[in-house]
């Protein structure tokens, strides 16, 4: 009998109102059930969101460090839990289990990170114009928080937006994707555990098209923190723009890393590997683009080539392995149709570009790492996100000419570049049109106490992470105190 999983809203474990359900399997080996998950509808969102409601008035009171103590609370179980916590997440997303760990531990670094927040949340004062008058400014919790996040993170992202929102005296809904609903549920025991209050937090699982709509939809949420792909964020920030409802969006990228006649070869190609190839190249920062000077252009792409045909691809709780499965069948599809389209469109196809069925490999998900070569900048291939394991190798005869193919895409989320000159360092730092640009590493490696995000499509101005993240989950409010006895009028009677 597979092992039933529940939602978790006003501090209880519930079934969905209709009790339907949905299947978990393994991408890795389709044969392996993890459980079964309520399917779950506008209903179980309306209890959910219900529940949230009620539970805000006593938590917004709350102080802030008191809130912050809890998700301390939260980071030590985690960090007692990481093992366990990882093992659950390859077997149900398929990253290699050294990956999972670190996704594990993005989760203890924010809610350690968040927790000390509780002590900052600074605000700001200011001397007013006026005599015998004081100013500054707060800031207070916007409210209920629907929180929406994809797959390919499973517990770091619902973490960089649960724990910021709690922490800023929010209360929260999150619908995670429906292919990692147990590395949510684990998370949910885990703030249990620690003493988050009834209808804090609550959890409902479900599609995004019914369950993540109606809490999009719902009257009683007022902020829609998604990520996720370009595609559905349009549609959520259309529906939100209807209801006038505040909202953050994460989306795709099209990542690039950049590779000088001058850089550190060794180097460089260890970190278009990880860039490629790392989480199966699931990543929203992973690198999709290799743009490469002309002289060191057939060396780098040789040795790419070789080193991406000797990755050991598998079961990603097998210690041997490099790298594991797509996400699931329509993700393979998709991946297999970017392949096709680069061969019509005259790219190379110089490995790669099949699924991978050998042996133990039948029942998941798996594909070859692939490199293209000859990619011209206006390809599809390397304009869209293909999100799996296809690098493009794109020849530029200098930097100018790289940071104009590296800037010309729709997306603006990672960028980096391996080069030795520190003048053209600098210029890269200023003239890449990313929300994050590495100098000498590759597009991945994200730290919890920076801003994270991008320019164009990749979002809507907003950066998770770091400090700016309060930005996010708090409104600001400007408090006045006139202690003069008479009524000031501010620009009028501050006149020569
Ligand atoms: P997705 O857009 O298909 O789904 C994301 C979430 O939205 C899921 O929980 C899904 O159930 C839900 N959803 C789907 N349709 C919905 C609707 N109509 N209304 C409300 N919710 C809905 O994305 P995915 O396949 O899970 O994730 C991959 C995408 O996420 C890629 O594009 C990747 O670049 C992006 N991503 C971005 C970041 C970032 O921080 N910028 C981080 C990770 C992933």
């Amino acid at each position: 009998m597979a092992k039933q999983f529940k939602n978790y809203i006003d501090g209880h474990w519930v079934e969905a109102k209709s009790r339907k359900t949905f299947e978990n399997r393994s991408p890795a080996n389709q044969k392996d059930l993890i459980g079964v998950f309520p399917l779950s509808s506008g209903d179980d969102i309306h209890r959910a969101v219900t529940a949230a409601k009620k539970a805000l008035p006593k938590w917004s009171l709350m102080p802030a460090p008191k809130r912050g103590e809890i998700l301390q609370k939260v980071g030590e179980i985690m960090r007692e839990q990481k093992e366990d916590i990882a093992k659950t997440m390859t077997r149900e997303m398929g990253k290699v289990l050294t990956e999972t760990r670190g996704d594990v531990q993005e989760g203890i670094d924010t809610a350690f990170y968040t927790a000390g927040e509780g002590r900052r949340l600074f605000g700001e004062t200011t001397p007013s114009e006026l005599p015998d008058k004081f100013a500054m400014s707060v800031r207070v919790p916007v409210g209920v928080c629907g929180l929406i996040t994809p797959w390919n993170f499973p517990m770091a992202i619902p973490t960089w937006k649960l724990f910021p929102a709690i922490l800023c005296g929010n209360t929260v809904v999150l619908k995670p994707a429906e292919d990692t609903p147990a590395t949510a549920v684990k998370l949910y025991q885990i703030l249990e555990e620690a003493g988050a209050p009834p209808g804090v937090v609550n959890l409902v699982h479900g599609t995004g098209e019914e369950t993540g709509a109606a809490l999009v939809r719902h009257k009683d949420v007022q902020l829609i923190s998604f990520t996720g792909s370009a595609e559905v964020g349009r549609e959520v920030a259309s529906s939100c723009g209807k209801d006038l409802k505040r909202i953050s969006l994460e989306l795709g990228g099209k990542n690039a890393q950049i590779v000088m006649e001058d850089a550190d070869l060794d180097l460089a190609l260890e970190g278009a590997l990880w860039g490629a190839f790392g989480t199966t190249g699931q990543r929203c920062t992973a690198t999709s683009r290799l743009i490469v000077h002309r002289e060191v252009k057939e060396e780098m792409t040789k040795r790419l080539v070789a080193a991406a045909e000797k990755l050991r691809i598998g079961d990603g709780l097998d210690k041997k392995v490099e790298m594991g499965p797509l996400i699931n069948q329509a993700a393979r599809d998709k991946v297999h149709r970017y392949v096709e389209i680069g061969k019509k469109e005259g790219a190379r196809l110089l490995t790669g570009g099949e699924t991978s069925q050998k042996g133990k490999l039948a029942n998941g998900f798996f594909y070859l790492p692939t490199v293209f070569d000859r990619v011209k900048p206006d390809m599809r291939i390397a304009q869209e996100e293909i999100f799996g394991p296809v690098i493009s190798v794109i020849e530029v005869k200098g930097f100018e000419e790289a940071v104009e193919v590296l800037n010309g895409t729709c997306y603006g989320l990672s960028s980096s570049i391996y080069t030795k000159d520190v003048g053209r360092a600098f210029r890269a730092m200023r003239d890449l049109q990313a929300g994050i640009t590495y100098i000498n590493g590759p597009t991945i490696g994200a730290e919890v106490h920076l801003p994270f995000g991008g320019v164009k499509n990749t979002g809507n101005g907003h950066r998770e992470a770091g400090t700016t993240v309060y930005d996010i989950f708090t409104e600001w409010k400007s408090i006045y105190i006139d202690y003069s006895g008479k009524l000031q009028k501010a620009q009028i009677d501050n006149v020569d």
